[in-house]
């Protein structure tokens, strides 16, 4: 199966006080929760994510990498639904629609909500409503009904559909703008939608006090995990006529690092890092120097792809320490856009990013200048 999913995560967020996608949220941020266990299932072939006009500007290109796509959120739920539907490719199998605030998602319900609308046509995640029900008519404060409590659910996400399922929901009601999820233009359609049973923990973090709930729960997960450490080493000629780039920022210099990608040891030596905290190898093994289509590669790509790898294995990047060993350029003046950037690549606070530099004291070739080198430790939590 090939899948596609769109996190929705244009909201204003009026009942936080103020929007809560990008609210600091266990080490990341609340859509980056959402969005990470997307990345890491290796049947989700792409993922397009509506952001509001401001987290677009302040972190769109950020997360544009790898698998992700970053569109503009519409003024309602369905017109973001129907812009990251179209910024998806059309030869997928089935689409998982996704709210950017259910940062407690698991790959496993993701997983077993797919299956069922692969199987059936549409399926939404969902719990048995734990209160008693009570019906009072519109603006009273009276009791009318007690409904019967077992014929109720509370509908989560994500909700999945086979692809033309959606588009045709998404096409004959163009113009609904009002429809709270996805799948009920899909029952207009005449379609049944399957439930499948979900977990309390994936709620929709709505009002401050979930903030503290998520916490909770994305802390214990954590605590449940192994920390593991890994080391990377880089080392490249410096020569006449290159640029020169270290960990993702162009540093003003009359050499540069001589490679077949953009040279940049800071983020091969981080990446191998990573790499090695989950035994997964090394980067050469997915960007083979002999490979011609590799030549020129941002070495951006090449982090895109290890924290897919690492996601994939159940890994969470908790900390990067990097040292850098260059006679030239004097390279204190960078630390900061050093560190930031890396951050930013990594997906990582910068707190979680440490980086300094030596020289090499005058001995060998580093010593002499011909070539800069880097090391790093990747600490790293596992399942
Ligand atoms: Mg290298």
């Amino acid at each position: 199966m090939r899948a596609g999913a769109i996190i929705v995560a244009g909201g204003s967020g009026t009942r936080m006080g103020r929007p809560k996608q990008f609210l600091p949220l266990a080490g990341s941020t609340v859509v980056e929760w959402s969005l990470r266990c997307f990345i890491g299932m290796p049947e989700i072939g792409a993922v397009s994510l509506a952001l509001g006009p401001e987290a677009l500007a302040a972190h769109g290109g950020r997360l544009r990498a790898g698998k992700v796509r970053v569109v503009a959120a519409g003024a309602t739920r369905m017109g973001s639904v129907r812009n990251a539907f179209a910024a998806l490719p059309s030869d997928l199998d089935a689409v998982a629609v996704h709210d950017g605030a259910r940062s407690m998602i698991t790959p496993e319900i993701a997983r077993a909500v797919l299956a069922e609308a692969t199987r059936s046509g549409a399926a939404v995640a969902a719990v048995p409503v734990k209160d008693t029900l009570k019906r009072a008519p519109r603006g009273a404060m009276t009791v009318s009904e007690t409904p019967d409590r077992a014929q109720f659910w509370a509908a989560q996400t994500p909700q999945c559909y086979r692809y033309e399922v959606l588009k045709e929901a998404l096409e004959r009601f163009r113009d609904d703008a009002d429809a709270t999820d996805e799948s009920q233009l899909v029952e207009r359609c005449g379609r049944s939608v399957a439930l499948v049973a979900s977990s309390y923990e994936n709620f929709k973090i709505t009002t401050p006090e979930d903030m503290v709930m998520a916490e909770a729960i994305l802390a214990a997960r954590a605590g449940a995990r192994e920390t593991k450490v890994g080391f990377g080493f880089d080392i490249h000629r410096l020569v006449a006529g290159r640029e020169l780039w270290l960990g993702g920022v162009k540093i003003p210099h009359d050499k540069g690092l001589l490679g077949h990608s953009d040279g940049d040891a800071v983020l091969h030596a981080a990446c191998d890092a990573v790499l090695g905290a989950l035994g997964l190898g090394e980067i050469g093994m997915a960007f083979p120097p002999s490979d011609p289509k590799f030549k020129g590669l941002a070495s951006r790509e090449i982090v895109a792809h290890v924290i897919e790898t690492a996601q994939r294995a159940g890994g969470e990047i908790v900390h990067l320490d990097v040292t850098l060993i260059a006679e030239e350029p004097k390279l204190k003046p960078h630390y900061e856009a050093l560190k930031n950037s890396v951050a930013e690549i990594f997906r990582l606070p910068t707190a979680r990013v440490s980086l300094k530099a030596k020289t090499h004291e005058g001995l060998d070739s580093i010593g002499r200048g011909e070539a800069i080198s880097c090391h790093a430790v990747a600490t790293v939590r596992a399942r």
